[in-house]
Parts: C-alpha cells; structure tokens; sequence
C-alpha cells in the first residue's frame, strides 16, 4: 500500500518526519536514526523541503532513495512560496514519474535562522499547491494544519475556514506538534462542523531541547503549558532529564490522543530516533505494528 489515504483507510497510522541531512555530520545522524526507525515499521515517512528551494535536490534524493529501498512510503514536502508554478508543477511531475505518490503541500516557511522573509512565489496559499498537486497527478496530497491557528491569523475560525477549504481538496491533514489535545479536539470539531472529516494525524514533537522547543513553539503558535515549561526548565541543565520528561509528556499525550479517536501520530524526530523509539515503545506501537495493525 504505498498510498498514505489507504493506509489511513486501513488502520491507524504512525509516521515519522525527517529532514534532508546539510553536511556529512547530519548525514551520518540521518542514517543513524534511519536504522533505529527501521524496525518501529512507520507507516510512512515525511522529508521536509526548505521552503524557498534550499533543500530542493536534497529532499528529493532522499525520497527517492526511500522510495527504492521499498520500506515505509516516503512523503515529500513540497512548498510554494519563491517558486513559479511552472517549477512545481515540473517538481511535481517529475515525483509522479518516478513513482512517488505522497506528496505534503505548503506554503512554506523561512528557516529558524533566516533573517528576512522569503519572496512571493506565484502560488499565494497552500490550496493551490494542492489543486496544482492534484492536476498533476493522482497523488495523495496531505496538508498542514495548526490545532491553535496558524500564527499570522488574527482570526481562528478564519484560519478553520482556510483548513477546511484545502483539506476538500487534500486527502488528510497533518498538525504542527502541540500539547495541549483539547486543540486537538477543537479543531477536529470545527472541521466536522465545516463538513469536513478527512483524517487529521496529530503532530507529536517529544522536548528535548528546551530552548528550541520555546523558539519552535513561538515561530509556529504553539502553546507550551506553564506546567510543562516549568518541569523542563527546572532541569534544563541537567543532562538527560529534559528528554526523560520529553518522552513522559509524549506519551500521555500520545495516549489520550489515540483513546479520543485520533487516527494515528506523526512524530517530528529532529532527525534522533531516541524519543520516538521510547514513545513508541510507551505506548506498545511497536507491537501492534507488528501484529500489523
Ligand atoms: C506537518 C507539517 C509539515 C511542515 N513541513 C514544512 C516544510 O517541510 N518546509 C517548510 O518550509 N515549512 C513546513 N511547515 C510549516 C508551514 O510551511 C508553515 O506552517 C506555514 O507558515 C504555513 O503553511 P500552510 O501550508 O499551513 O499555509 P496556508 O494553508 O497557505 O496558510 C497560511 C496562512 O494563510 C491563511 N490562508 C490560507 N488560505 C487562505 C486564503 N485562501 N485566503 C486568505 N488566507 C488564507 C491561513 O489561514 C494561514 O494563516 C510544516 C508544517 C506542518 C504542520
């Protein structure tokens, strides 16, 4: 099954996100954490594209290479801003003739270390990526979805409005990672009520950095509880413990999110597996992906 929309139709879905490795070092961690995915068997795995073009070749080598070696699906990211639509459209076409079926659309974002904003591309919103993704092909096109609002909305039903008008056209969504699931459960509620239900996989992040997780958190309009910030804060410098508590929010959050119905987890590994391992290991993931759920 190598379309993600079947396996969603299937079954609930666990899948991890990757980034394209910039230097031997990454290279080096990305296979690391490739070989200590492998046996969690995720259902899929997503590449991430450096909006603008940065990662361009790199993202699509490594779905490529992924898609050669047969293991989980991989899912392109793919976004609009700074580029023409010929130029998707021709990146686009040149993924489905080489047999890749999943494709994540986006409008993008400058990276965490950029200083200025990217320039417009010709595509203004994600919808069109996906319209355009859709004409190209019969590829099976994610979008992204953000359970507190996308940051630079002033309104949040608003920002549902726009969700909902892509993910018509989309086959599921995926979130930007969050920890409260009351977000979660609102925005699967707006939805419905919108008309929509195509899945919405929850996006799990496991802390194991506080200070990139508060820079994350800010740059994409996640709240961080008080309680949460306060427990990892408080052993920021002692090494280890900030992941320990990582993985033990994780897990609960995992935990509810799956006991609320949601259809699966994506986990954004920052390229380690370590956390994902241990939430999966949690939350027993590991042995129902082998009795093949
Ligand atoms: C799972 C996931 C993976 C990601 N991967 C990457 C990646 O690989 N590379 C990267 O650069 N970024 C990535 N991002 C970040 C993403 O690019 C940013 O969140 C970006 O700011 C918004 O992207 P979007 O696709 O949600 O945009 P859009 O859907 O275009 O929404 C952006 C804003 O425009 C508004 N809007 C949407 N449609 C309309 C409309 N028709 N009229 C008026 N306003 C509208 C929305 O309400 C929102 O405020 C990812 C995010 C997630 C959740």
């Amino acid at each position: 099954m190598a379309k993600i929309s079947d396996v969603l139709a299937a079954g609930t879905c666990f899948s991890v996100e990757l980034w394209p490795p910039r230097s031997e070092a990454a290279a080096q961690r990305l296979e690391e954490a490739l070989r200590e995915l492998a046996p969690l068997r995720p259902s899929f795995m997503s590449i991430t594209y450096g909006a603008g073009g940065s990662t361009r070749q790199k993202t699509h080598d490594l779905v490529i290479r992924l898609l050669k070696e047969a293991g989980p699906p991989p899912m392109a990211h793919l976004t609009c801003t700074a580029h023409t639509e010929a130029e998707l459209r021709s990146m686009l076409a040149a993924y489905r003739d080489e047999g890749v079926e999943n494709v994540l659309a986006l409008r993008g974002d400058p990276p965490l270390d950029a200083t200025e904003d990217l320039p417009e591309g010709d595509l203004k919103h994600a919808v069109e990526l996906v319209e355009l993704a859709k004409s190209v092909g019969d590829l099976c096109v994610a979008v992204a979805a953000h359970p507190e609002g996308h940051p630079l909305s002033a309104d949040i039903a608003e920002d549902r409005v726009h969700l909902a008008e892509k993910l018509q056209v989309a086959d599921f969504a995926i979130t930007q990672f969050f920890f409260r699931v009351e977000a979660y459960l609102e925005l699967v509620e707006s939805l419905e009520k919108l008309g929509v239900s195509k899945p919405v996989l929850p996006g799990i992040m496991p802390i194991t950095n506080v200070r990139t997780v508060s820079r994350m958190a800010e740059l994409s309009g996640t709240e961080v509880p008080r309680e949460i910030a306060g427990r990892v804060e408080a052993v920021a410098d002692i090494p280890g413990e900030v992941s320990r508590i990582g993985v033990e929010v994780a897990t609960q959050l995992g935990e509810r999110l799956l006991a609320e119905g949601a259809p699966g987890l994506h986990f954004y590994t920052m390229n380690s597996a370590s956390a994902t391992r241990e939430v999966y290991s949690n939350l027993g993931l590991g042995r129902l992906r082998r009795d093949g759920a």
